[in-house]
């Protein structure tokens, strides 16, 4: 049995965000958005002839604000009968607005301002994420799911978050990955990671997963800038991956020839050499900021 896959784009702010839909006997949701695109969902659904009460699993690839802002709002639309899937690890993030508020301190507060970063991602998790609870279904790698004949594979793929996971639906060859597949990085010209070691053995393993169709939640770029689709062919999945190891290969050179110099007035300090040496001339102060959580990934494990 194949189950087709729609994409739904789910805009929110400056970001780009796609949610998926797998028409499988059990309708499945793939990451939710926040808030606001999740009010939109349920029309989304009625053009492609689908119903928000008819779904019964909402399958999450990790905890950050834009895929799981909207799993409370959806889950009762759907009346609480669908499963809310997500990695153990990233749990907390469905628990708890606070949650978000913390992890973003403990990764860039320090370099970001404290204060401002409080202030402002408290503001956001109220807007953008729609209510907490707790998942119903945690999964951990190899963890099986049945949508009514239609199997999907838990692979875990930490590094982006601990806990981000893919979600393959068996057989068919298509791999969903949130935000594990970078490349080059979004509309910020940066790939995010928490942990450099995981995000590159994530990548890797996808690698040897060969998708056929791999489904990202934003068009990260390729080297040249220009946007990869968000339902990338097999050709396209293999360069998507590719380029995000030859980037973090690039971005993890860098950081052991120049390193974290000392603080200086530049908005890349304490990285201002790295950003020089990559070439990096985006707003590094542009929340989530991939630019420091992922130059800190190098230092904090
Ligand atoms: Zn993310």
């Amino acid at each position: 049995m194949t189950a087709p896959v729609l994409p739904i784009a789910a805009p929110w702010r400056r970001f780009h965000l796609f949610s998926f839909l797998i028409d499988a006997p059990e309708l499945a949701i793939v990451d939710t958005g926040v808030t606001e695109s999740a009010a939109g969902l349920p029309a989304e659904l009625k053009k492609l002839g689908k119903r928000i009460e008819d779904v019964r699993w909402i399958l999450l690839t990790h905890g950050h604000i834009d895929h799981v802002g909207g799993a409370y709002a959806l889950w009762e639309a759907t009346g609480r009968r669908a499963e809310v899937v997500i990695g153990t690890s990233d749990a907390p993030f469905v628990r708890s607005r606070q949650a978000h508020v913390d992890e973003a301190l403990a990764l860039r507060g320090d370099l970001v301002g404290r204060e401002t970063l409080e202030a402002s991602k408290r503001a956001e998790v109220l807007e953008a994420i729609s209510g907490e609870f707790e998942p119903t279904r945690l999964v951990d790698d190899g963890d099986v799911l049945d949508l009514g004949g239609v199997a999907v594979r838990v692979h875990a793929i930490p590094g982006h978050t601990a806990g981000a996971v893919a979600y393959e639906i068996v057989g068919q060859g298509d791999v969903f990955v949130g935000d594990a597949v970078q490349s080059y990085g979004a509309a910020s010209g940066f790939p995010g990671y928490e942990d450099a070691d995981a995000y590159r053995d994530s990548l890797l393993r996808l690698q040897d997963l060969a998708p056929q169709r791999l489904h990202l939640g934003h068009p990260y770029r390729r080297k040249d800038g220009t946007p990869f689709p968000i339902v990338l062919d097999a050709a396209d999945a293999a360069e998507a991956i590719r380029g995000s190891l030859e980037r973090e290969a690039e971005i993890r050179a860098a950081v052991a020839r120049a390193g974290e110099g000392t603080p200086t007035g530049s908005p890349y300090s304490p990285y201002e050499a790295v950003a020089e040496e990559l070439g990096y001339a985006g707003d590094p102060t542009l929340e989530p900021s991939p630019f420091f959580t992922s130059l800190r990934a190098y230092s904090a494990h």
